[in-house]
């Protein structure tokens, strides 16, 4: 059975496991090595059971601390050749690179890596299959394209960026040209665009609608909650994740 827990979410750390059977995949570390043992061990797991690290690309919420775990415990990372040359992420032991957004497997994981448009150098998000079922991972990106509709409209569970609210963002504490840049088409999709996107392709195959990757600044839970509400209504089971707790283990059905 698919399952996934979030060590964090937000723009200071992320970290989300994806697990099935017995094994188990970290998509992206921003904490430090200390704190990413702990909130793993709160979530009852360790280093030392994953079986690789991905990485979505390389902004220091997402990547911070792929390299010092990766050599404390000998995983293997798995990142597209931009993110790879984007900036010094300093010694890996093992690397996979993934080329032209290849699908691959780690274990009995299938992973189908997906293009974003952020405002890094090559970007990824994933969907993850394994026995029968899906769950999308979705951050980090300023538009919806035709192509990540295509591929995270059919999951069975999904965690999806809703990281501001455009009144929120203009009127909030960040100066003028970040402020751009998160609203751009290259930023962070909004409370708006999400639910965009939700109704576009419909919830109702949804086990799991994890909001995400929420601003502390720029956006609450409320307006999110609000704008997410038509959307949200048709999901079994939806939450938001946090900073500091992500969110605790959900477990998929085979659809
Ligand atoms: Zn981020
Ligand atoms: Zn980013």
């Amino acid at each position: 059975m698919l399952r996934f827990a979030s060590l964090g979410s937000g723009s200071k750390g992320n970290g989300t496991l994806v697990a099935s059977g017995g094994h188990c995949l970290l998509v992206d570390c921003g904490f430090t090595i200390r704190e990413t043992e702990r909130r793993m061990a709160r979530l009852g797991v360790s280093p030392a059971d994953l079986s690789a690290i991905l990485v979505t690309h390389e902004h220091s919420d997402h990547l911070s601390g792929v390299a010092p775990l990766a050599r404390k415990y000998g995983l293997p990372v798995y990142l597209t050749p931009g993110t790879l040359r984007a900036r010094d992420i300093g010694k890996l032991p093992r690397v996979h690179l993934i080329e032209g957004h290849q699908p691959f497997a780690v274990a009995d994981i299938d992973v189908t890596p997906v293009a974003v448009p952020h405002d890094a150098r090559e970007a990824a998000q994933f969907v993850f299959r394994s026995r029968g079922s899906s769950l999308g991972l979705l951050t980090d990106l300023g538009t919806v394209t035709p192509h990540v509709e295509a591929h995270f409209g059919d999951c069975d569970a999904l965690v999806l960026e809703a990281n501001h609210d455009p009144q929120m963002l203009a009127q909030g504490p960040y100066p003028p040209s970040l402020k751009r840049r998160v609203g751009g088409a290259y930023g962070h999709l909004s409370n708006q665009q999400a639910a965009g996107f939700l109704q576009r392709v419909g919830c109702e195959r949804l086990q799991h609608l994890v909001v995400a990757h929420i601003s502390e600044k720029n956006n609450t839970v409320e307006r999110a909650r609000e704008a997410l509400e038509d959307a949200a209504g048709q999901v079994a089971n939806c939450i938001f994740a946090c900073q500091q707790q992500g969110f605790d283990w959900l477990h998929i059905d085979k659809a």
